[in-house]
């Protein structure tokens, strides 16, 4: 979600006329999105915070200036408590006021013009609030340290019209913003919001954009895209009949650009039977579902609020497998949650064989203020944490492993996506089923489909030569 947030972003500066330096040496307006999800994240921006001040400083000794934006989960989770901490912050801008990024820049363009060297004392628009060039405080609560003011109204999250980024030929495209879902242990209910969808017509209309655009596969994007639900006037578009429009627009589309639609994430409590059948009636869907477990354990499941069972979760693998015979499954398992004893690790590791799923983001539990679970008895210590991590991370290296050692010899198509990283003269790509393959070719099949034939295995990695269909 963040990388779609920061594409869209992006085309904002663009469409003003601004480019991408080459570095945050060069750059007059340093933008700093950020995300919540993990504390680890969270660490580094506070990093980097201490080097972009460092570089404010400098450029401000000799004379110039660079303008400072925190902007996504962070701005909203920490709010006027980072600029008490890092007053080199100039505009704070939350998930929700992604509106505010044209003003800022537009402010900044100002200034630069004007030759003003800082924005205070302009009534320039500060990160969440003030309408830029009036000098109107909107509210209040002005942040410390500047004439910069907070909003009075709540923001109300909205959602950029495009999210295509030039030469791309994936794309993600958000469907739906926040959660309602409050997982005891995720901060991402009280940073993101509630639940809000776009409307029907505005991601057709972004699908045509993009598919004018080059654009060869769709991410839908959503904290929980099962979720999705358009009312409007008593007709109501839930996830199912959304992808069953999203089908018949690629369907019709000259020449069907777009050939492959993923989407993430997928709660299990949510997936519909529904939603089931449309995927498994279009050639458009690819053959792979991030769908978070998070844990193998009842007791834990529900103590994570997680609101569905073991049985539940493997009831539903059973009738998507059915469905659609050859789906790959991933997933996100979290170990050493408050309370998590030695059978409830067990039972992820019993579920995880059963499923055996592709690949999986593994990580242990850190406790999160501001969250139900932070204030659990029966934390789990680090060095056990550790140990039950490294057990799933081996299980599951074992089971890709198993899984793709029964692909070589097959011939599938894949999405070339570009140059390997490692070998300058091969090819990366990707199945449906979200399997990464290598094989030599030229740069000039970069965006396109190809036939490829299975050969080895190299780490996780599939190794092929393209076949002429
Ligand atoms: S479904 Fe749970 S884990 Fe996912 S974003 Fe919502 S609260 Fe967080």
């Amino acid at each position: 979600m963040n990388m779609a947030e920061a594409a869209a972003l992006r085309l904002v500066c663009a469409e003003r006329g601004w480019t991408e330096a080459a570095g945050p040496e060069d750059a007059d307006l340093v933008l700093l999105h950020t995300c919540s999800v993990r504390a680890t994240a969270e660490q580094r921006v506070f990093g980097r915070l201490g080097q972009y001040a460092a570089l404010k400083k400098k450029r401000r000794s000799g004379g110039g200036r660079v303008a400072l934006v925190l902007s996504g989960c962070m701005a909203a989770r920490i709010g006027g408590e980072f600029k008490k901490q890092f007053p080199a912050i100039d505009y704070l801008m939350g998930p929700q006021e992604r509106e505010l990024f044209p003003r800022i820049l537009e402010t900044e363009e100002r200034l630069f013009s004007s030759g003003t060297g800082e924005a205070a004392g302009t009534g320039a628009a500060a990160g969440t609030g003030a309408a830029a060039g009036t000098g109107a405080a909107a509210g209040t609560g002005a942040a410390a340290g500047t004439d910069r003011a907070f909003p009075a109204e709540k923001p109300v999250f909205s959602f950029a019209a495009s999210h295509l980024e030039e030469g791309r030929f994936r794309s993600f495209l958000p469907i739906m913003h926040g959660c309602d879902n409050f997982c005891s242990y995720c901060i991402v209910p009280y940073v993101r919001g509630r639940e809000v969808s776009r409307s029907p017509s505005a991601i057709l209309d972004e699908i045509r954009l993009l598919a004018a655009g080059g654009v060869r596969e769709l991410t839908l994007l959503g904290q929980n895209v099962n979720s999705y639900r358009w009312d409007a006037r008593e007709e109501v578009t839930d996830f199912a009949g959304l992808l069953g429009l999203i089908a018949g627009e690629l369907e019709r589309l000259p020449g069907k650009p777009i050939g492959w639609v993923r989407f993430l994430s997928s709660h299990p409590k949510d997936l519909a039977s529904e939603a089931i059948e449309v995927m498994a009636s279009s050639p458009f869907f690819c053959r792979h579902l991030h769908l978070c477990v998070q844990h193998g354990s009842n007791r834990i499941l529900a103590a994570m609020n997680r609101r569905y069972t073991r049985e539940d979760y493997l009831d539903l693998v059973s009738r998507l497998l059915a469905a659609m015979p050859g789906l790959t499954l991933s997933t996100d398992i979290l170990v050493g949650f408050p309370g998590e004893t030695e059978e409830d690790l067990e039972e992820t590791l019993d579920l995880m064989e059963k499923v055996r799923f592709l690949y999986a983001y593994m990580y242990h539990y850190n406790p999160r203020e501001g969250t139900a679970a932070y204030g659990l008895e029966g934390r789990v210590g680090e060095k056990v944490k550790r140990e039950r991590l490294a057990r799933v991370i081996a299980l599951q290296k074992k089971h890709t492993a198993f899984l793709l050692e029964g692909r070589i010899g097959r011939t599938e198509t894949v999405l070339i996506e570009g140059i390997s990283r490692k070998n300058a003269d091969e090819l990366v790509g990707r199945t449906e089923r979200d399997e990464m393959v290598v094989l030599p070719g030229s740069a000039s099949l970069i965006g396109s489909f190809a036939a490829v034939k299975f050969s080895s295995l190299s780490g996780n990695t599939l190794r092929g030569t393209l076949v002429q269909k």
